[in-house]
């Protein structure tokens, strides 16, 4: 059985703690390799190195910074098969999805590449007699990720291509269940020129993410993942001192009004439901419709589309629409929520319960799921399923629906569908949820914008990606300067405006 290693210093290091977690292929149910499980000195010798190496790297200028991300993403075209096939043996999702998480980090590398630009700094000539007064802004040092399972390429870049374009070393601890992308893309980014102990791979659990937490050395955090450990890490983080993001779960809502296009919002629902087998912070795991009637007529259309989804493993290609979930642990936590559901009384009108793949019986696939008639009550609806199962709320009013999503403790996406102006325009400005899509199920920012939910979705002021990533990564110095020739006066001992 492969053994994985870390990376530090350059190099794949095995792990000497002794623990290590099974990484399985979703699909087959097989176990096929093991990840080393860091402990604290393993952690605490990869700070000091990365602590070594990082001055060096911040006194590099920033446009040579930057062409190391602009070779980088030539190697992430170059190697894009073999990091999607990796990605998808580990992960389970479809093989053009797995391009498509490499491709949407990608993105955020390019915009990276804009960093002198980003990192210009102000300037004020002539503040005060003779004076000039100007900011920078400098990197922290030695900064840190821990990333979840779901997006093993586009989140570690989300992080580490922004914390190192601005000068920083990083430390990437990525989910135990799919590590072996970030290893690659470690390899990637010194292959582009990027020294050694800049960009280092961490692996492991809770321990491993306590090191981090606890290191004096580390100035920052950026969490993606549950919402229970974005509180935890955010909460202890920040009591020691570390500037912290941490972007937890969601329930994204989808409102559907009467007057939408009623084939565009059900192609729209089964796109964002199913796919990626509803494993994404941005899946669409609440259907709104406003009024009976559109209700009646959206189910119409949705079950014969769920009935028809392809489920299968991403080596039948183009075939299928979604694959296995990750692991049998969230298998069985979504069965035990479908079961919760039919319990507290929601009308399953799809039932994947027994759903079999034949030849895979081992893997773990999870049939689509629809539910309609849910309540605000429910299990089913309070909680994050994190699989292909969507809710079907019926809503009386728009007034009612809209209500319906902002009074849910996630906030990370919502959508309405419609084709009245002014009830998209009131929807947007109303909602208290972090990104929005009119008519678009979907609505992940690109990277040039910035990505971030409210509520219970996200912790900290600043978001991923975009202008919000150059100053997570970096602290403003701000500098006032007189030269001898503009000192006019003596000592000065009052408080006073620069005239
Ligand atoms: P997770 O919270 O189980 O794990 C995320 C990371 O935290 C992993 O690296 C894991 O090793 C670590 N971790 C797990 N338990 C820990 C503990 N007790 N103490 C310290 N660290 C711990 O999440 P996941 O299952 O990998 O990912 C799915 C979740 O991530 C979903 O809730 C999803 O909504 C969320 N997510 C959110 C966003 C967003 O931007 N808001 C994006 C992607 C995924």
């Amino acid at each position: 059985m492969q053994e994985l290693t870390h990376y530090i210093n350059g190099a794949h290091v095995k792990g000497t703690s002794g623990r290590f977690a099974d990484v399985y292929n979703p699909a087959t149910g097989e176990v096929q390799a093991k990840v080393p499980l860091a402990n604290a000195e393993e952690m605490a010798h990869a700070v000091a190195i990365a602590e070594a190496a990082q001055p060096e790297w911040a006194a590099v200028n920033p446009q040579r910074r930057a062409r190391v991300m602009m070779k980088f993403v030539d190697l992430l075209n170059r190697d894009m098969d073999k990091l999607a096939e990796a990605l998808s043996r580990e992960h389970g999702k479809t093989f053009p999805d797995a391009k498509g998480d490499v491709q949407r980090g990608l993105e955020v590398v390019e915009y990276c590449i804009g960093a002198p630009q980003l990192l210009k700094g102000e300037f004020t000539d002539s503040a005060g007699p003779g004076i000039d007064m100007y900011s920078m802004r400098q990197a922290l040092g030695v900064t840190a990720g821990i990333t979840p399972f779901n997006f093993p390429a586009m989140i570690p870049m989300w992080m580490f291509a922004p914390a190192i374009a601005c000068g920083n070393a990083f430390i990437l601890k990525p989910s135990e269940r799919d590590p072996s992308v970030p290893l690659m893309l470690a390899e990637l980014m010194e292959e582009a020129g990027l020294p050694k102990g800049i960009l280092q791979v961490v692996n492991g659990d809770k321990e491993a993410v306590d090191a981090i937490l606890d290191h004096p050395v580390i100035q920052s955090i950026g969490f993606v993942g549950s919402t229970p450990i974005a509180e935890y890490i955010y909460g202890r983080g920040c009591a020691n001192g570390k500037r912290v993001q941490c972007f937890g779960g969601a329930k994204n809502h989808m409102i559907i009004m009467p007057d939408a296009d009623m084939d565009q919002a059900a192609d729209a629902l089964i796109g964002a439901g199913y796919g990626a087998a509803g494993e994404r912070c941005m899946a669409i795991s609440v259907a709104v419709p406003v009024g009976e009637e559109t209700a009646d007529r959206l189910v119409e259309k949705l079950v014969p589309r769920i009935e028809a989804l392809k489920v299968g493993p991403y080596t039948a290609g183009n075939d299928v629409d979604y694959g296995p979930v990750v692991t049998a642990a969230a298998k069985a936590n979504i069965l035990r929520l479908v079961e919760s559901g039919v319990a507290q009384g929601a009308e399953l009108v799809v039932d994947g319960r027994n759903f079999q793949l034949q030849g895979y019986e081992d893997g773990f696939f999870v049939g689509p799921h629809l539910f309609d008639r849910v309540t605000k009550d429910m299990d089913i609806y309070k909680q994050e399923i994190f699989g292909p199962v969507l809710s079907c709320v019926r809503a009386q009013t728009y007034e009612e629906a809209l209500g319906l999503a902002m009074d849910h403790e996630y906030g990370n996406g919502t959508a309405i569908f419609t084709r009245d102006g002014d009830t998209a325009r009131d929807f947007a400005n109303r909602i208290n949820i972090g990104m929005v899509g009119i008519n678009v199920p979907i609505p992940v920012p690109l990277a040039y914008h910035t990505f971030g939910g409210w509520k219970k979705s996200a912790f900290g002021d600043l978001n991923q990606h975009g202008p919000d990533a150059f100053k997570f990564y970096t602290r403003t110095k701000t500098i006032t300067s007189r030269w001898p020739s503009g000192i006019k006066e003596g000592a000065a001992f009052n408080f006073k405006a620069m005239d």
